[in-house]
């Protein structure tokens, strides 16, 4: 879950002594959204229902699962590893916070604490975690269009491939091209050409909204739409609308011997992925089959 500007940042307490949670959690809420655990069992029961937080402050001792277990668990599993930890706790041994920061906790407070101190920490971490949440946000997307990048989609692809080498479902890709892009660039310019470039990306993601799939900006003026358990009619239906709803935005081409808009032209691919094999194979036919649209006229779907 990542925090959207404006929303407050959400901060798990998690201490087995309910007055201290009291305390702290008094504190937090005029700035933060609060939720409280009793016990490291009921930290990842809270996290696994309404999702992660953007900051969690950690008892050590407590029965069950003590902190340093909770902490440990947090940082092995890289769905919950890049949230930040502050131990809270009554032990304060120099062994004891050198242990909670070898375990990843990017602050160590001892009990009985200060409560100004605690809230200039917590506000400080808090504001480095939003801006490395910013900074990963930035990084999956394309600067131009704003729409996913090639590196989310090289990501998503193996996440996707993998899973459905475990689940036996199909996959399929489209792989999609602007015609004649180059010499609408050379006559419309290339500003025109970077708006035409929006518009295109836009309603490409706008058209794909399943949960699952992924439209990205490949490179240049290449497009592709990822469609996880989707099968060869599937993605054929969703290819022809793709292609369609970009002819349908009527922006004016002028020097396209394909038409008198800008069209573009998709290769897909679908399979059911195999044990031994690598996702570049299902790329290679997609993008074959985009060769083939573009050969056989353009502004048309090949499979
Ligand atoms: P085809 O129908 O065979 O795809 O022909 P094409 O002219 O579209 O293909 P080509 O690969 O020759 O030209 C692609 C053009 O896309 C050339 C390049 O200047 C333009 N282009 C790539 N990225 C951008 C961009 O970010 N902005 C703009 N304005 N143009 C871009
Ligand atoms: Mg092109
Ligand atoms: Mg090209």
């Amino acid at each position: 879950m990542k925090t959207a500007p404006g929303d407050k940042p959400t901060i798990l307490i998690v201490d087995d002594v309910p007055s201290n949670i009291q305390v702290l959690a008094e504190a937090l809420r005029a700035e933060y959204r609060v939720m409280v655990a009793g016990s490291g069992k009921m930290a990842f029961e809270i996290i696994a229902r309404k999702g992660l937080p953007d900051l969690i402050l950690l008892d050590v001792m407590m029965p069950g699962m003590d902190g340093y277990a909770v902490c440990r668990r947090l940082k092995e599993n890289p769905l919950t590893q890049g949230v930040p930890v502050i131990f809270v706790t009554a032990k304060t041994d120099p062994e004891d916070e050198e242990q909670g920061l070898r375990l990843g906790a990017v602050d160590y407070i001892g009990k009985p604490f200060h409560l100004p101190i605690v809230l200039v920490r917590v506000r400080n971490h808090i504001n480095l975690k939003l801006k490395s949440d910013l900074l990963e946000t930035y990084a999956w997307l394309d600067a131009l269009t704003n729409i996913p990048n090639r590196r989310r989609f090289d990501e998503s692809f193996v996440i996707e491939w993998k899973r459905a080498q475990r689940t036996g479902l199909p996959l399929s890709l489209i792989v999609l091209d602007i015609d004649y892009f180059k010499p609408f660039n050379d006559h419309h310019g290339h500003g025109a050409g970077d708006i035409c470039l929006c518009h295109v990306a836009t309603t490409l993601a706008a058209s794909v909204t399943r949960s699952g799939d992924l439209v990205a900006r490949y490179g240049g003026e290449e497009f592709v739409a990822l469609l996880p358990n989707t099968g060869e009619a599937g993605a054929l239906q969703i290819a022809e609308r793709l292609r369609g709803q970009i002819e349908a935005l009527r922006m004016p081409h002028g020097y396209s011997p394909a038409s008198a808009w800008v069209t573009v032209s998709a290769g897909l691919a679908s399979t059911v992925p195999q044990a031994d094999e690598s996702p570049d194979r299902l790329f290679e036919k997609a993008d074959q089959q985009l060769y083939g649209a573009k050969q056989a006229g353009r502004n048309r779907v090949c499979r």
